[in-house]
């Protein structure tokens, strides 16, 4: 019998909550306390310096080399007070996760030891971080990198080490993180953005990019979680039969959680009030053991790097309460995944919401303005939007329970659906009556305020049109926000620019402003049509009808990552300054590297969990079924012993079918990623990854998970479903 598996049970299941950290402050007063922020730099800094980084970060302005050594050594005296011994530059590499090298703030001064960090120190950091992915861009004679300040994104101290939010370029001043394009795809949409604005508030100096994120996870217990070694080598079950209950009887969504969970979200929320991180929700998920974390909305930049800064305290706080977090898109295949809902939109200095309908006319132009733009920009790059959410690990979740398919549609709900639809159509009239609502009047000066109806929602859309914001659902739970981001910003800003040229033209060939923005709103409704779609994503029907309005229906991510270099996508990431061709191309190659390294380990680790696990056990049930048929024919007849070990020999002809189609196919499996390991290119290889290996994960785990259902359960070595998803 094994007992791995019934101790790791047992141990879960007696586990009690554990006491979160106390305090009596109100999170008022401690909001924000581990941040070198504007207030706190007012205690270190002069009021000029504390200006001049106030200016750089509200108007994306350098600051000043001068200052950098006041800024260093006020922010390291405030560090040393929290309790900080070191400093590291806090990057975003093109891997999952922060990456960070920590330096002691210990230099030799005159007398010895002393504490000491300088202005170059602070802005800037040679890493010789050869190891981290650069799709070929670094050479290894120029394998530097550097690390650079962004200003915009405060430091913090994380124990004992002062964390610098910073920018990741190689030598040659190529981009090798996240943050570096965002920054550039956030200033690219300011200035397209502010241009457009002024046609109706010449006041407006800028327009910022706001992030609210919804963070989706799995909870496991520790021990459980130690017993499984595909959740502890790739995140995801590999194997496992659906428990007999799921979620078919939608019982946790919203319901109470349980007492350990609330004990870890509580010290979660803590530590994320000391690092500034506004968490305003939590509660339970659809799938049982899943939850969720949102903040209110900020600034997209700032509230990525919170978002990577949490997905890190997350896993920190979870050990403490011996759960494990899954970030993974699709740790359980049956039940829902997990995503990272964007909510994304724009909104100016003078305080309006772009994507917010107003009380005026001119407001609700500006309004129906951007909402257009945005559903040309995702109708006309659809598939670069798609490529930019699309991973190994997402691959399983999109187009899977109740998560939205691989083909990008905008959901508008129907009352901006119907407005669009009157001012499309010249022959209407003045006078609309929307559904269930009062009388509207649009017109060409007149598009009147537009009251939402907050009900008129759809789930199954990958990117919703939710009030005053858009949702984009596709975004998977582990990505780093900024790769949607990025797309998104860079798409929109060009065709920002793009409406700008078209209107202005307009307008020097002597047609009135609002007319011109009009004309080309109404070419734009009629083109971006095929994207326009507010029924069940889900269904199999969408997937034909969508095939034939041209979008994208690929669903192979190393396929769809071609997106990032039609000569469309380059063309606006050069126009919009966002990427190099030689950067984009660099890029690819890291996401193919990664789609075959991962999906490569996913088949090593089923092959062993095959052939050390699954076979033996079902070998050695096997063989007590064996047995017992041959004692059958010792003690009764021949004829009769036949007759009662009929079930028997059924099953074991049975297992045996499993135990050849899982040996079969591993080997065959081997062989498949011996071929894709032999190919040089990494797209290619990475394609043969998707299609000659890919296919025996799914197949050899119907085996394994056919043999769960009829081996004695107190043989099965690894915890099945039901333990990990509903012992908490
Ligand atoms: P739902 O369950 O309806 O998706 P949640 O409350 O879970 O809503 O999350 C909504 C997220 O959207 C929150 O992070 C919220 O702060 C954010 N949000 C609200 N308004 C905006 C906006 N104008 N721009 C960006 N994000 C927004
Ligand atoms: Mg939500």
């Amino acid at each position: 019998m094994n007992s791995l598996r019934f101790d790791a049970v047992k141990e879960a299941f007696n586990r009690k909550a554990v006491k979160p950290e106390a305090h009596n402050e109100l999170t008022s007063e401690y909001f924000g306390k581990n941040v070198f922020d504007i207030q706190k730099m007012k205690g270190y800094l002069q009021q000029s310096t504390v200006q001049a980084i106030q200016d750089s970060i509200t108007n994306g302005t350098t600051l000043d080399r001068n200052l950098a050594d006041e800024v260093a050594s006020g922010m390291m005296k405030w560090a040393i007070e929290m309790g900080a011994t070191h400093y590291t530059h806090w990057f975003q590499p093109l891997t999952e996760g922060t990456a960070e090298k920590h330096d002691s703030f210990i230099e030799y001064g005159g007398k010895g030891v002393i504490e000491q960090f300088s202005g170059k120190m602070l802005v800037q950091q040679e890493s010789d971080a050869s190891s981290f992915p650069n799709g070929g861009i670094r050479n290894t004679f120029e394998a530097r990198g550097y690390t650079a300040w962004d200003t915009s994104s405060p430091a913090f101290v994380v124990e004992d080490t002062l964390c610098i939010p910073t920018i990741f370029i190689s030598y040659t001043g190529e981009s090798l993180d996240y943050k570096t394009p965002l920054l550039k795809a956030i200033q690219a949409v300011d200035k397209a953005a502010t241009d457009v604005c002024k046609y109706f508030n010449p006041d407006v100096r800028k327009v910022s990019t706001y992030l609210g994120w919804e963070q989706e996870y799995f909870l496991v217990d520790e021990s459980l979680y130690a017993a499984r070694p595909d959740l502890m080598l790739t995140d995801r079950t590999l194997m496992g039969h659906e428990s007999a209950k799921n979620q078919q009887l939608e019982d946790h969504y919203f319901g109470a959680i349980p007492a350990r969970v609330t004990a870890f979200m509580q010290d979660v929320e803590t530590e994320a009030y000391k690092f500034g991180i506004p968490l305003k929700t939590r509660h339970n998920e659809v799938a049982p053991n899943q939850f969720e974390f949102a903040p209110i909305y900020g600034e997209a930049n700032l509230a990525n790097d919170q978002n990577q800064l949490i997905m890190t305290l997350m896993k920190k706080i979870a050990s403490k309460h011996h759960f494990r977090v899954l970030l993974h898109e699709k740790p359980f295949a049956g039940v829902n995944g997990s995503g990272k809902h964007n909510n994304w939109s724009l909104g100016t200095d003078t305080g309006i919401g772009l994507f917010t309908p107003g009380k005026n006319d001119t407001k609700n132009l500006q309004f129906i303005t951007f909402l257009v733009n945005v559903l040309m920009a995702v109708y006309k790059n659809n598939a670069l939007l798609k490529a930019s959410v699309m991973t190994a690990q997402n691959e399983h979740r999109l187009g899977a329970h109740e998560a939205p398919p691989a083909i990008i549609s905008v959901f508008l709900g129907s009352q901006i659906s119907q407005i669009l639809d009157h001012l499309e159509d010249d022959s209407m009239g003045d006078e609309i009556t929307l559904k269930g609502k009062r009388q509207m009047r649009l017109g060409i000066s007149n598009v009147p305020e537009v009251l939402l109806d907050n009900t008129d929602r759809n789930r199954t859309s990958p990117f919703a049109f939710t009030g005053n914001r858009f949702e984009f659902r596709a975004v998977g739970s582990s990505a780093n926000c900024a790769s949607a981001i990025i797309a998104l910003n860079s798409v929109v800003a060009a065709q920002l620019t793009e409406f700008k040229a078209s209107v202005d033209y307009l307008i020097s060939q002597g047609t009135s402003k609002e007319s011109a923005i009009l004309k080309i709103v109404k070419q734009y409704i009629k083109e971006s049509k095929p994207i326009r779609f507010d029924g069940n994503g889900y269904g199999d029907a969408w997937k034909e009808e969508a095939k034939k309005r041209g979008l994208d229906c690929n669903g192979s991510t190393p396929e769809i990552i071609d997106a990032y270099t039609s000569e469309q996508s380059l063309k606006i990431f050069e126009d919009m300054h966002i990427f190099t061709r030689k950067e984009v191309e660099a890029r690819n190659e890291v996401k193919w590297e990664v789609y075959s390294k991962k999906i490569q380990i996913e088949s090593r680790v089923l092959c062993d969990l095959a052939m050390n696990h699954i076979i033996p056990v079902a070998s050695q049930y096997q063989s007590l079924l064996l047995e017992k048929v041959a004692r059958m024919q010792s003690v009764f007849p021949s004829e009769e012993a036949a007759v009662l070990s009929e079930q028997d020999m059924d099953l074991i002809r049975n297992i045996a079918a499993h135990i050849q189609l899982i040996k079969r196919e591993s080997d065959e499996m081997v062989e498949a990623r011996k071929v894709a390991n032999g190919l040089t290119d990494g797209r290619e290889k990475a394609i043969s990854y998707h299609n000659n290996v890919l296919p025996y994960l799914g197949s050899i785990r119907n085996a394994i998970d056919a043999l769960e259902l009829v081996v004695d359960d107190g043989m099965w070595s690894l915890p099945k479903y039901r333990e990990l998803l509903f012992i908490r």
